[in-house]
């Protein structure tokens, strides 16, 4: 059979996957250990490859911890029953991404990501691997912030009630569009989108969630509409909590983000990042409070 492409993010040298095979009908999947990246393959007739017929977490590793583990592999196990693919083996998960770990130099922040494909067109077993990475200098991003422009998503807010095949939160391979969505960004001069609906309704970014500050109520999406549930909005709106702030998850229209004391994009890797510009327009960054939620809620400094 002809070799696949080794997945090419980053400096392979640096980079080590631990692969699983998962086959449908046991419980037990079988492993391998972790390789290079430049030696791990994957078929060329998989799903994942051929469809993006798969989905994918991506986990913060700071000094050897994993950011929300447990979360991230209740949202792969969710996305995998939306996708109906046979659950997947969260231990087997978490076991590679230790083993893929400990295989990887120790950086003080490094990406881990789960992935979880339809398998090999035909064959009906699933395959899943790791991936483990440097990650981007968020520095920049998590102090001064980065400007963002809203984006319109193509659909209404309520499009994971009325068209539930469409997979709107699950956290499927077929990023081809988010991706394109960032490009475009690029060409507005701008670092990162916000996507809102056709009817008004701010959704969330390419990679991250939206969050809105007024006064001491924070307010973020709902998961109703059709975006992903964010691990780390749900770690930082616990800080909030903790400081006895209002959190909420609402219907926020794009006058509500102009109008807001602070909006942030959150995401797994660059964690929380202030946004600086909205369509061109300056926004208020508080850096002492953003930089003490970061802290407080993910033992970071930017
Ligand atoms: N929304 C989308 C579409 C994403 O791809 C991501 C993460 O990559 C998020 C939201 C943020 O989720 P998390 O904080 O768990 O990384």
């Amino acid at each position: 059979a002809p070799h696949s492409t080794p997945p090419t993010q980053g400096d392979p040298a640096t980079q080590s996957p631990a692969a699983t095979q998962t086959p449908a009908q046991t419980t037990t999947p079988t492993q391998r250990g972790a390789v290079p990246l430049a030696e791990a393959r994957i078929g060329v007739a998989d799903l994942a490859v051929t469809r993006g017929d798969g989905i994918f977490e991506s986990i913060g590793v700071i000094d050897g911890r994993f950011i929300e583990l447990d979360r991230h592999l209740r949202r792969l196990e969710h996305s995998a029953a939306l996708l109906d693919l046979p659950r997947p083996d969260s231990a087997a998960f978490a076991e590679a991404a230790r083993r893929g770990l400990d295989a990887h130099s120790a950086e003080p922040e490094l990406l881990v990501k789960l992935f979880y494909s339809r398998g090999i067109e035909g064959a009906g077993i699933p395959s899943g691997w790791v991936e483990v990475l440097t990650g981007d200098d968020h520095r920049a991003a998590r102090s001064t912030g980065i400007r963002v422009v809203t984006l319109d998503r193509g659909y209404r807010h309520d499009i994971a009630q009325t068209s539930p095949w469409l997979l709107q939160g699950a956290k499927t391979l077929s990023y081809a569009l988010n991706k394109a969505a960032l490009r475009e960004a690029a060409r507005r001069d701008a670092d990162d989108v916000i996507f809102v609906s056709t009817d008004d309704v701010v959704l969330e970014g390419p990679t991250s969630n939206v969050l809105v500050r007024h006064g001491d109520l924070f307010r973020t999406p709902r998961t109703d509409l059709g975006i992903l549930a964010g691990t780390t909005q749900a770690a930082v709106f616990e800080t909030l909590m903790a400081r006895g702030f209002e959190t909420i998850e609402a219907a926020l229209s794009v006058a509500d983000l102009a109008s807001a004391d602070a909006v942030w994009l959150l995401s797994s890797g660059r964690l929380l990042a202030p946004v600086r510009e909205l369509d061109g327009q300056a926004m208020p960054v508080d850096r002492e409070f953003s930089e003490s939620l970061l802290t407080e809620t993910f033992g970071v400094h930017p």
